[in-house]
């Protein structure tokens, strides 16, 4: 039985909860703007449930294991790891995800967001009907008394229309390959790692991009012996070549196989396991047996069952839907905008530019001027162990588009704190030759994720060395090696000439 729930106005009706679709709610909210937000499942998506937040506090787990082994065989500390207990690290993680998921509920609700919690579907440019799920909980956020939406908890249709725009936010999903159909066990998806019942013993990562990457690391660390392989010629292969270099080599330090430039011939499954056959670089089959096969090959934008033809819209080959104006991302009918991994290249699939679309639209849908998403300038991270990050041009794109260069490169233990640390690691900076603009900033080491900010303003501001020279950097830290490229660069080296 389904209950009709009338007809909704409001003035932006954005459909997926996630990164992109939260900040565009809130945003628009903020600016004064009746906002409903469609989410059929939690708010948050795939970066609070299923990525960004639960891998990371997995890898701090996994930093700890580590940092005990480093504890042992460099510091003269007498200590062992006796074992990790999956579940107090799974209940600590989800602790911290539901706690982040509460903090978004009461975001939304503080900023007057309706929250309908149902499937989108669309059936016109501007209206929007939601089949809801019908839980215990009423389909919306802002439940009690708002205006023009009655709840209840039988399943019911609810037909939505947006005054100023409507914004597609419905993200993306794990792609699998033909014939390697994840059974949640022995072949499985990020996903399905984060909900397993237990830490394989043995890994075969599929896949040397950010999220292939994170899992080999962090199930390396959690003692698993680990094959990743990718079949481009290396690891995070749209970073600079130094950064894939220096990446592989730290994996492999911490006796991870990696094996670029390699491909998956045949998976079998076994009774608690496969068995599969890589073709190596070198033209070699070698068999690998592993408690688990992740299949990390990317991530494919979802649009199944959301009408996208009835509001006069397409998707590209790739399953992309593809603005008509990028500086506003808006797709061809007026409108109807287009937010995080729903998006094409030269979107980055990744939470924070989703957060900057959500603020570009919102500001749109109230009438403000924005500057577009400065896409060049969007750091990008490996949370591996090392870490890799970069933003900017590597050095053979900035050649490729034909930029004269000066590249300046420095080993992280070529400073104190990097010997400290003793995990090796680097600093890469391309800039335009003659002291010209920096196009990319490249660091690989512990802790990088934090430093990048540095390279993000650097690299957004349109800065030279020389004004990055002019600063001063604290001794000792990592960061110094950073402050020392820049010097060296703007001609004033002190260390490195
Ligand atoms: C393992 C992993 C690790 C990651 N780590 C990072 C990281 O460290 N940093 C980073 O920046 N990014 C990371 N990412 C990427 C990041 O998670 C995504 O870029 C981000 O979640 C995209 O947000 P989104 O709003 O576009 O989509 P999503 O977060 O996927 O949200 C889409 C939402 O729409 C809902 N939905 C879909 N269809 C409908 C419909 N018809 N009706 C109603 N609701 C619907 C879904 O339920 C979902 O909640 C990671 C991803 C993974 C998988």
């Amino acid at each position: 039985m389904t209950i009709d729930m009338g007809i909704n106005t409001s003035d932006v009706i954005v459909i997926g909860g996630g990164t992109g679709g939260y900040s565009t709610a809130l945003r628009a909210a903020h600016l004064g703007l009746d906002v409903t937000l469609v989410e059929r499942d939690k708010v948050g998506g795939t970066c609070l449930h299923r990525g960004c937040i639960p891998s990371k506090a997995m890898l701090h787990a996994a930093e700890l294991v580590d940092g005990v082994a480093e504890a042992r065989e460099r510091w003269g500390v007498k200590a062992t790891v006796d074992s990790v207990d999956w579940g107090a690290l799974v209940a600590t993680r989800d602790d911290i995800v539901a706690r982040n998921h509460k903090g978004v509920e009461a975001h939304l609700a503080h900023a007057g967001v309706r929250v309908v919690r149902g499937s989108a579907r669309l059936t016109g440019a501007r209206t929007v009907r939601v089949e809801s799920v019908g839980t215990d909980r009423a389909p919306g956020g802002r439940t009690e008394g708002s205006p023009g939406v009655r709840t209840g908890s039988a399943p019911g249709v609810l037909d939505l229309t947006a005054r100023r725009a409507l914004v597609l936010a419905t993200g993306s999903r794990p792609r699998t390959l033909p014939g390697l159909d994840p059974d949640g066990r022995r072949v499985v998806t990020s996903d399905d790692a984060l909900f397993a019942p237990g830490l394989p013993a043995s890994v075969l990562v599929l896949g040397g991009g950010a999220i292939g990457v994170e899992y080999a690391s962090f199930h390396r660390s959690m003692g698993a012996e680990v094959t990743l392989v990718e079949a481009a010629d290396r690891i995070v292969p749209l970073e600079d070549a130094d950064v894939s270099r220096h990446l592989t080599r730290g994996l492999k330090k911490r006796g991870i196989d990696v094996q670029a430039g390699a491909r998956l011939l045949d998976a079998e499954l076994l009774e608690n396991g496969v068995r599969a056959r890589v073709r190596t670089a070198r033209g070699e089959t070698r068999t690998v047996t592993a408690e688990r096969l992740l299949v990390a090959v990317g991530r494919a934008p979802v649009t199944d069952g959301l009408g996208l033809d009835a509001a006069g819209l397409t998707t590209d080959e790739r399953g992309f839907v593809v603005p008509a104006d990028w500086d506003q991302l808006e797709t061809a009918v007026p409108g109807v905008h287009v937010v995080g991994d729903l998006l094409p290249p030269p979107s980055l699939g990744l939470a924070h530019a989703s957060f900057a679309e959500g603020l570009l639209v919102a500001e749109t849908a109230a009438g403000l001027e924005s500057p577009p998403v400065d896409y060049a300038a969007v750091p990008r991270v490996t949370y591996s162990s090392p870490q890799t990050a970069s933003v900017g041009l590597g050095e053979a794109e900035a050649r490729a588009r034909g930029h004269e260069v000066d590249v300046n490169t420095m080993p992280l233990t070529a400073v104190a704190k990097g010997m400290v640390h003793g995990q090796g690691g680097m600093v890469k900076v391309v800039a335009e030759a003659g002291g010209g603009q920096v196009l990319g900033v490249h660091l690989v080491g512990p802790n990088v994720s934090e430093m990048i900010a540095e390279g993000q303003l650097v690299v957004g501001w349109d800065a030279e060395p020389s004004d990055v020279a002019r600063h001063v950097h604290a001794h000792p830290t990592l960061s110094e090696a950073v402050g020392e490229v820049f010097l060296t660069l703007a001609g004033r080296g002190l260390h490195q000439q």
